[in-house]
């Protein structure tokens, strides 16, 4: 017979979670990266995010987290508004820096005309939405967007990463064809610069694989 003894185990994690540590241990969640876009090109306005999420196929809907002091939370407080998410690829972390306000380049950035909104050329995919419901998130606001259209690029390519604070691509393993490891690519956080050389490296070391 098991016996199960009623005394709760002394806590050993601090009650309250210094915000930092919750950083790092939500960083462990590797994620791909985003531009939201919200407007035309002329007058589009773009902002990197990676707390994006699927949530329902029938509707078609999906979410972005949005900081409530971000500009894009503005863009996009009205009902209706159309927003587009751009899906981004292994080389457009100087893209996702530009649009997070932290580029110390100045990637050129390729915006084309689709579905009323601005589409970032260069992406693996983009999802077109109209904004359906914004709900309270703490200091986040969740965008809940409908989706209008979808497309992706025919060629297929690798997904740009985010995963404990810096960018990472996915790189074919030569010795076990059909996989792949994650390799860091971006020059974010500052003390990480060595990984995109090293990205580089690696990347001409499979350059025979058949997604680029
Ligand atoms: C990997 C990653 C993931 C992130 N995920 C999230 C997330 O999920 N949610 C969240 O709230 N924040 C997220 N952020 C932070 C967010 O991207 C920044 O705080 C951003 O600065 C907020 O944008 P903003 O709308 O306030 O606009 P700003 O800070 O004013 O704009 C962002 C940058 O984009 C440039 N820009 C905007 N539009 C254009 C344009 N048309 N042409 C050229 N440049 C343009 C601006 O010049 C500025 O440098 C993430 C950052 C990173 C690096």
């Amino acid at each position: 017979m098991t016996t199960v003894s009623s005394r709760t185990a002394a806590p050993t994690e601090p009650a309250l979670t210094p915000v930092r540590e919750f950083r790092d241990v939500i960083g462990t969640f590797a994620t791909g990266v985003t531009v939201l876009t919200a407007g035309e090109p002329a007058h589009a306005h773009g902002m990197t995010a990676n707390a994006i999420s699927s949530v329902s196929l029938e509707p078609r809907l999906v979410l972005a987290c949005v900081s409530r002091t971000s500009a894009m939370i503005t863009r996009l407080g009205k009902a209706g508004t159309r927003f587009i998410l751009n899906i981004l690829a292994h080389d457009q972390h100087e893209l996702a820096d530009r649009f997070s306000g932290r580029a110390s380049s100045r990637p050129a950035i390729e915006l084309d005309p689709w579905m009323g909104g601005s589409r970032l050329v260069g992406g693996l995919a983009a999802i077109a939405c109209d904004l359906d419901a914004l709900h309270d998130g703490g200091d986040h606001r969740i965008v809940v967007g409908r989706v209008v259209a979808q497309r992706r690029e025919p060629k297929p390519r690798r997904p740009l990463i985010f995963y404990r604070g810096a960018y990472e691509r996915l790189l074919a393993q030569p010795d076990m064809p059909g996989r792949t490891a994650a390799v860091r690519c971006g020059a974010s956080p500052p003390q990480e610069k060595w990984t995109r050389a090293r990205a580089v490296d690696a990347a001409r070391d499979t350059s025979s694989a058949p997604i680029s």
